[in-house]
């Protein structure tokens, strides 16, 4: 059948359709190849955030401008930059729909969910030729119906595909996951790194397996293990033990052509959810028995490492203490309760408060405040703005810190990331931001407070650099994240210093009152 219009198919928000007049054969080149719908809806859902995230709040990357899309990714190092590249290299033909991502916050509405899972369900419905779906998923999404929107979202494809089209899952490494997504989907595969490196290697192997299962090639069976444990997000470092050696076994198990894929995803203890938690997926070619050994395996692996995940850090006031006494530098404190990558509201003030009081030299510290970006542009460059900042955003992130000091420069916020880091973006957006020289500064150790009007994660150098701050020259540089930022500073800081602080991401669970997670668990009671 002529495929003449299918853009025009793709579900739409008001963008002029201005290829739907052209072949998609003299888009794409080769009819014969498999069509392959890539769709998603990535969500990392924290519960005990009261803010919901609702449909204005996702962004649809895909939608009305597929060819741009496809493009992009390939520029990037995400998981669909690797379903791209694995489409190039296995001959699949990519057939974008809905895409869409939120920042991490609460919980997703049910009208944001609904909404978009129509979309999508839509769209492949209408397709002329699907020869299978790749989902781009995060794993960790809870809806207001629904424990696990991934969950929800793979089911519901499956009853639209019908049972035997090959369904792939992609997840974050964060992913809490449902054991009962492998009814629903052939394969599932989560990024073995974190920070997260390796989305695009991922994307990659899906795309190959798919490949291999439109031929014919291989008959994915999947297994899914789960130890009775939190993971605390503290250790969630893949690159270091204890979770290292569990990450090398997964690849080394890659290595027996019977197996297609081997996961360990670490889970996301903020999400209060039966399935929040580590996972072990073992994908094998045809062989239940060998998925089922060797998932249980790494996670009686995972079990073991019990004693290496306890926690033990600094509260704010003693690791500033600590940064100001060390003689390396940079040293990075990473203020986890106020991970914004986790879902926080990024104007945590508790570091501030501490490294005010303490008279703390060569520190610079990004915040989100679109108040205090009003007031500072309104002032503006060189003028002296004195202002509460942060603390603003509800009553988990400390209080409103009195800032006196000096506009030093304006910017517009956009920074690119050219190296290969947390989540393998390219282009960030952290809206207008304002460079305040804060009062206690020197020339060569000046204390520099970044606010922005929108919170962006610290996953790249780039967000300060771009700004006129160079991070190898301060002595303290506070990051609001936990893992994902040490790929962009791990290679400059002196020391990098987690700090337990209070928030919506604090590490220590005693702090949340945890209803709906399976009992008991490690980490937890
Ligand atoms: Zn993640």
């Amino acid at each position: 059948m002529p495929r003449r219009t299918w853009v025009a198919f793709v579900p739409n928000f008001g963008t002029p359709l201005l290829v739907a007049l052209l072949c998609s054969a003299c888009l794409y080149g080769q009819e014969q190849r498999p069509v392959v719908g890539v769709a998603g809806i990535s969500h990392e859902s924290a519960s005990f955030n009261p803010a919901k995230t609702r449909l204005e709040d996702f962004g649809d990357r895909a939608s009305g401008r597929e060819l741009e899309f496809l493009k992009e990714a390939e520029l990037a190092n995400t998981t669909v930059s690797g379903y791209v590249a694995g489409a190039k290299q296995y001959g699949l033909d990519l057939r974008p729909l809905v895409v869409a991502g939120a920042s991490p916050k609460g919980p997703v509405t049910d009208d944001a969910f609904n909404t978009l899972a129509e979309r999508i369900l839509t769209g492949l419905k209408k397709m002329p030729k699907l020869d299978g779906v790749l989902l781009a998923l995060h794993g960790a999404m809870v809806v207001e119906s629904y424990p696990s929107g991934d969950l929800e979202l793979v089911r519901r494809v499956r009853q639209t595909v019908g049972a035997k089209l090959p369904v792939i899952v992609t997840h974050d490494f964060h992913a809490n996951v449902d054991p009962e997504i492998s009814n629903y989907c052939d394969v599932l595969i989560t990024y073995k790194e974190n920070p997260h490196i390796d989305p695009k290697e991922r994307g990659v192997q899906a795309a190959k397996i798919m490949a291999g299962m439109i031929s014919g090639k291989v008959k994915p069976v999947q297994a899914i293990v789960k130890p009775p444990m939190m993971y605390n997000i503290v250790f969630q470092h893949t690159r270091t033990p204890p979770l290292k050696p569990i990450v090398d076994e997964s690849r080394r198990l890659e290595q027996n052509p019977k197996i297609l894929a081997v996961s360990v995803s670490g889970g996301y203890q903020y999400a209060d959810v039966p399935q929040m938690g580590p996972s072990v997926i073992v994908v094998t070619d045809n062989d239940k028995d060998l998925a089922q050994t060797e998932a249980k395996r790494l996670s009686d692996m995972l079990w073991a490492t019990r004693d290496q995940i306890r926690l033990n850090l600094p509260d704010a006031a003693q690791a500033v203490r600590q940064a100001m006494a060390s003689d390396k530098a940079p040293v990075v404190l990473i203020d986890m309760g106020d991970n914004i990558g986790g879902g926080s509201s990024g104007d945590s003030t508790f570091l501030l408060e501490e490294l005010l009081k303490q008279k703390a030299q060569g520190w610079v510290m990004v915040i989100a405040d679109r108040e205090a970006v009003k007031t500072a542009f309104e002032a503006g460059i060189g003028k002296t703005v004195e202002m509460n900042v942060g603390g603003k955003t509800d009553n988990l992130h400390g209080r409103p810190v009195l800032v006196r000091g000096r506009v030093k420069s304006m910017h517009e916020g956009k920074y690119t990331e050219t190296e290969i880091r947390h989540g393998g973006g390219r282009y960030y957006n952290m809206g207008h931001t304002a460079v305040i020289e804060v009062e206690g500064s020197t020339r060569e150790l000046p204390n520099l407070l970044l606010v922005t009007t929108a919170r962006s994660s610290p996953n790249s150098l780039h967000q300060l650099i771009s700004n006129g701050v160079y991070p190898t020259r301060q002595k303290i540089i506070v990051v609001k994240g936990a893992i994902a930022p040490r790929a962009a500073y791990e290679p400059i800081a002196g020391l990098m210093l987690g700090v337990d602080t209070p928030g919506v991401t604090a590490v220590n669970p005693a702090r949340f009152p945890y209803k709906h997670v399976r009992r008991p668990l490690f980490g937890l009671d």
